[in-house]
This record gives C-alpha cells, sequence and structure tokens, in this order.
C-alpha cells in the first residue's frame, strides 16, 4: 500500500542514491554547468531526512511537502526551488490521505511535471529534468492498469529512457543553455537525478 511507510522507504532510498552518486551527478554538471547538482542535492536531501527524521510528519502528503519546502530552502541553484516544487505539488494533490490510491499518486505525479514546466518554463526537449520527469509521469498513468508495482516500474524505466535521451540534445533552458551547440553530447544533470528519485519511488514498493 501506498501509506506512511512506502513514502518513508523512497525519501530513505532518494536520499541514499543521491548521497552514494552525488560526484557522479556533479561531474555530468561539470560537462555543461558550474559542477554543484550533486553536492546541491546532496546538502538538500540528507538535510530533509533529518529534518523528517526529527519532526515526523503523520501522513504521505505532509512528508512529501515537509521534504519539498526543505529542498527549496537548503538546494539552492535551480534545481531546489524545481524539486521543492515537485515535492510540494505531489504533497498538495495527495492531501491528508493515511493511504494514497495508486489514481492519486499518478494526478500528483502529472501536477507536480506541469509545475516544474510552469516554474522553469520548460518542455521535453529542452534538455532538463522534464525529459525525464514527463515520460515517467506518462508512463505510470499508462501502465496502471497493470498495477501500481507495474506501473511505478515502468515510470521508472521510462525516466532513465529519457534521461539517457537528452544526450543528444541541445539545452535549452537552464545553464547548459548558455553553451549552444556545446551542450550536445552531454547527459542532462537534473535529469539523471530525476530518474534516479523516480527509481526510488519504484524501490520504495519492497
Ligand atoms: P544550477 O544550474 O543553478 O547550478 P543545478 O546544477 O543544481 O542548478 O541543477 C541543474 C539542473 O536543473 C539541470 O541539469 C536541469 O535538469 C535543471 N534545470 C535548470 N533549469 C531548468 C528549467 N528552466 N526547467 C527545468 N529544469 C531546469
Ligand atoms: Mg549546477
Ligand atoms: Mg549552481
Amino acid at each position: 500500500p501506498l501509506d506512511l511507510d512506502f513514502f518513508r522507504r523512497f525519501l530513505d532510498r532518494a536520499t541514499r542514491v543521491i548521497v552514494a552518486e552525488s560526484a557522479y551527478l556533479t561531474d555530468l554538471d561539470a560537462a555543461i554547468g558550474d559542477a554543484d547538482h550533486g553536492a546541491n542535492l546532496k546538502r538538500g536531501f540528507t538535510s530533509a531526512a533529518e529534518a523528517v527524521a526529527a519532526e515526523p510528519p503523520a501522513t504521505p502528503g505532509a512528508l512529501l511537502t515537509a521534504v519539498g519546502v526543505h529542498l527549496t530552502n537548503t538546494v539552492g541553484g535551480a534545481s531546489g526551488p524545481l524539486y521543492g516544487t515537485v515535492l510540494r505539488r505531489m504533497g498538495k494533490v495527495l492531501g491528508e490521505d493515511p493511504v494514497v490510491e495508486p489514481e492519486t499518486l499518478g494526478r500528483a505525479l502529472g501536477a507536480a511535471v506541469a509545475s516544474v514546466r510552469r516554474l522553469g518554463d520548460s518542455a521535453p526537449g529542452d534538455k532538463t529534468m522534464v525529459d525525464a520527469l514527463q515520460p515517467a509521469a506518462d508512463a505510470y498513468t499508462a501502465a496502471l492498469p497493470q498495477g501500481v508495482v507495474a506501473a511505478l516500474d515502468a515510470a521508472a524505466r521510462a525516466a532513465r529512457e529519457g534521461a539517457g535521451a537528452t544526450v543528444p540534445l541541445q539545452a535549452r533552458r537552464g545553464r547548459a543553455s548558455y553553451l549552444g551547440e556545446r551542450s550536445i553530447g552531454h547527459q542532462d544533470p537534473g535529469a539523471t537525478s530525476s530518474a534516479m528519485l523516480v527509481t526510488a519511488l519504484y524501490e520504495a514498493t519492497d
């Protein structure tokens, strides 16, 4: 069930993968940005995980909202407000339900992607986190008739595929866009971290 324990496992796995892959994410950002993406997210997720451990939220929605507020306040850079928006918007859609319906999670994912696109003025193909998050939200909805585990599996696969597909793209948003054609040939750091986060959501199912 998509209960508080499920979302706690998600946060736990998300924090662990971000910490473990922090140097890799920063290396990706060194190629087309300012070499801080992994460090930014590591700081944000470890501090968010500590905050919710100290003051445990009572519902899945409250947990995601607390993490989102924390990311916005601690990550800095472009990705802080964007990931903050993802988590806060998801938290808002989940509301106060103690157990989240799979359909509600789908609506939350869709709303979260829409708010990133609005805030970042970004769309699929711009070589940003949207290139992982949009396919993930779409794949979740498409696979939901097969069940929530299959839907999260499909979402995680689509996010990883979307992140890989940013390599040949030219960046149109964020710092990487300043490089113009020189941004081609590198995987987008934010799309890569997004794929890790969606994968953490899938892995929270077991
Ligand atoms: P900064 O670029 O400020 O140093 P980070 O390095 O933490 O911030 O994050 C960079 C990532 O943020 C990019 O790889 C991209 O995926 C994402 N990003 C940047 N600008 C936008 C935007 N306008 N819309 C969506 N995502 C964006
Ligand atoms: Mg950066
Ligand atoms: Mg920066």
